[in-house]
């Protein structure tokens, strides 16, 4: 605990990804009355590139944002920034919800990555984004079996991996912990969140999207033909809305019932020495993710500080407001894991602690809500796993907004509903429940194990 509290003492509450001084200004609030052909409610990663998208299909359409906050505030400006392929949320998950569509999902997601890497590419975003592959590492015998099981699936649908004995993955990056481990070494890696999403914002701003920032939609008026997005100074009517508001899940109030918001936690040290680094190998700087019940990631940055994240929690009626989280004690267990999983770092102090509102769904993959006769649509649900996805969903709330039709939208990613979710209190009860025995399965097991199969078998694959 000494190592964990002196390790804590200096860091800013705040992202380290946001604590830059390359964020932009921002853009001017709505004041007063005004018109758009499509307008977008959430500046993260969703709305930024619905936004490029539908210009970039019509450079004549008239495409506005609204953003409570910031650009980039919300869980885009706060992720661990792993880059992976799949849009549903890893090969297993889509396997789990989608077996009959796999393979047009494994498609569906090169597509989107590359259609990602290539939007990067052709406007200049420099994000850091480094392609060193993705990789899963085991911790116990448990996470081997699964590990198995997505190894055949990713050799299956041609993906460039290998599965590493517990002597290669020490090879790799050293920790007690790590068992072995699958290391996908494509169309994946890491990116820095915060300088794409404001590279994003550049880019919308640039086709002539108009962004407006500290301008929360307080209502939605239904007028027949168009909706009206109601803000505290304004109002702007479109015959098309999307709500690209991830876990605040704003915009219709049925919207709550398929989604729960919680918060995961993240921790950034001080840059690494090359003699630290040394300790722990990691020359091929692979993103990563570990097989534990309460997962864990891990990543470097371009200045070799480690991004190491992962404890959700819930609080009552899906509040997402991170001031919940700007006491240190919270960051406390998840450093406490930091140094399980990194001993030979026990010198390493942390500069930053955060943490960011994620949208849980029972699917754990982004899905699509429509309202108002089909003139309002929510794109959400990436559980966490939406860096690149949100491209994806950004592209498929599009098409359904605008009423196309192709062989991909019938598919039932895009029209059905994941399961719908208790309201309050017994959301509540059933997530602190959840958190509380998340936190210690892995070493207790007991009780603890059973309610989480028990949580599992209703279909959240915890
Ligand atoms: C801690 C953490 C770690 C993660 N790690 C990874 C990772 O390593 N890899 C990965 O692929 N994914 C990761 N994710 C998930 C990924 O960050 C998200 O899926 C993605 O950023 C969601 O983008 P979004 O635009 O849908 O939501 P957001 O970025 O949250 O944007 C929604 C926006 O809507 C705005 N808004 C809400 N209500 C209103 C309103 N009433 N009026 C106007 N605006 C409103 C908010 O202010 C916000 O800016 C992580 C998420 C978190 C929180």
């Amino acid at each position: 605990m000494t190592t964990v509290r002196s390790a804590l003492a200096e860091a800013t509450l705040y992202p380290f990804w946001l604590d830059n001084p390359l964020a932009p200004a921002s853009e001017k609030h709505l004041v007063g009355r005004a018109d758009a052909d499509l307008v977008i409610v959430g500046g993260g990663f969703t709305g930024l590139w619905a936004a490029i998208l539908a210009k970039q299909a019509n450079p004549g359409r008239d495409v506005a944002i609204i953003e409570a906050g910031k650009v980039g505030h919300g869980a885009s400006g706060r992720p661990g920034g792993i880059v992976s392929t799949s849009v549903m949320h890893g090969l297993s998950n889509a396997n789990r919800i989608f077996p009959q569509d796999l393979a047009a999902l494994e498609r569906l997601g090169k597509v989107n990555l590359d259609g990602w890497s290539k939007t990067l590419d052709d406007h200049g975003i420099d994000a850091d984004v480094e392609w060193s592959g993705e990789m899963t590492v085991a911790v116990g015998a448990g996470g081997l079996d699964e590990l198995q099981e997505e190894f055949q699936l990713a050799q299956r649908y041609g993906h460039n991996v290998v599965l590493l004995n517990r002597d290669e993955v020490q090879a790799e990056v050293a920790s007690p912990l790590f068992d072995g481990a699958m290391w996908s070494k494509e169309r994946s890696g890491t990116v820095h969140p915060a300088k794409l999403a404001w590279g994003l914002k550049r880019v919308a701003l640039s086709l002539g999207v108009r962004i407006y920032e500290h301008t929360p939609m307080t209502g939605v008026e239904d007028d027949g033909g168009t909706l009206t997005i109601v803000t505290h100074d304004g109002r702007i009517k479109a015959p098309r809305v999307l709500f690209a508001t991830n876990a605040w899940n704003a915009g219709h109030k049925k919207i709550k019932t398929r989604i729960v918001s919680v918060r995961d936690r993240v921790l950034a040290t001080e840059p690494l020495t090359a003699e630290q680094l040394s300790r722990l190998g990691w020359k091929n700087r692979q993103g990563i993710y570990d097989t534990r019940t309460q997962l864990n990631y891990m990543r470097l940055t371009r200045d070799n500080r480690i991004i190491f994240g992962g404890r959700v929690g819930y609080y009552f009626n899906n509040n997402t407001d991170p001031a919940g989280d700007r006491k240190i004690e919270t960051y406390e267990r998840l450093a406490g894991y930091f140094f399980n999983t990194f001993p030979q770092l026990a010198d390493v102090k942390f500069t930053h602690a955060w943490s960011g509102p994620i949208d849980l769904t029972m699917r754990l993959a982004v899905h699509f809500q429509r309202y108002y006769g089909g003139k309002g649509l929510y794109a959400g649900g990436y559980s966490g796993f939406g860096v690149t996805t949100t491209r994806f969903g950004a592209s498929i709330g599009l098409d359904i907004l605008d009423g196309k039709t192709n062989p991909d939208l019938e598919l039932d990613f895009a029209r059905t509903l994941p399961n719908w979710i208790p309201p309050e209190p017994f959301r509540w009860i059933g997530a602190k429940t959840t958190m509380y025995a998340l936190d210690e399965v892995d070493q207790k097991g007991g009780w603890r194990k059973l309610w989480i199969n028990m949580v599992h078998k209703m279909g959240f694959p915890l």
